[in-house]
């Protein structure tokens, strides 16, 4: 677990670095759309053009459920009955396919990517959609049966409720980004 962790931080500080040099608006990235394995099942999204799409940006990856103490891989978590207000609310759970509560996790991990958008004075984030952590319109309804409904991720619902525009990974390449930035 540490060793992967000490991977993907090592991945993050590449992309970084490769930006560093250059005045370049920072945006927050779910860490898994940037090929980083950090997913529940140990796998990342392969998407070569969204990754184009972000060269004038200073990417920050993040993955909120690793920042929040979750293993890599990990049971597959969903809000149960509720979506990310509800979570902050306290009127949902995370609850994980095993029956685990990882509600805290959830937090602690998006109080963290706050914390990082804060020290990097991120105003925007891209991020995957349908996750419990990063979904930015639809997640998954609890009931791990595939079915989606409208709602905000755990982070997202933080991030937003604190001033950050968040846009999912398909809403992005569909505007190329342009409209969104030039809305904010
Ligand atoms: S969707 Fe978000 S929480 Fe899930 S693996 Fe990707 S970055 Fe991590």
């Amino acid at each position: 677990m540490i060793f992967l962790l000490i991977i993907y931080l090592e991945a993050g500080k590449k992309l970084m670095m490769m930006n560093s040099n250059l005045v370049k608006p920072p945006v927050l990235i779910s860490a898994c759309l940037l090929g980083n394995k950090c997913r529940y099942n140990g796998k990342s999204y392969d998407l070569p053009a969204f990754v184009d799409s972000l060269r004038p940006f200073f990417v920050i990856p993040v993955c909120p459920e690793i920042l929040g103490g979750l293993p890599i891989p990990r049971a597959p978590s969903e809000i149960n009955k509720g979506a990310g207000d509800d979570v902050w609310e306290g009127k949902a759970l995370v609850i994980a396919k095993n029956g685990a509560d990882f509600t805290s996790e959830f937090k602690a991990g998006a109080l963290k990517t706050l914390e990082l958008s804060r020290t990097h004075g991120a105003i925007i984030a891209i991020f995957k959609e349908n996750s419990p952590s990063c979904g930015c319109t639809r997640i998954y309804d609890g009931s791990f049966s595939g079915r989606l409904v409208p709602g905000q991720g755990v982070t997202v619902s933080l991030l937003e409720k604190n001033g950050i525009k968040v846009i999912s990974e398909k809403n992005w390449l569909l505007a190329r980004g342009d409209e969104f930035v030039q809305k904010i």
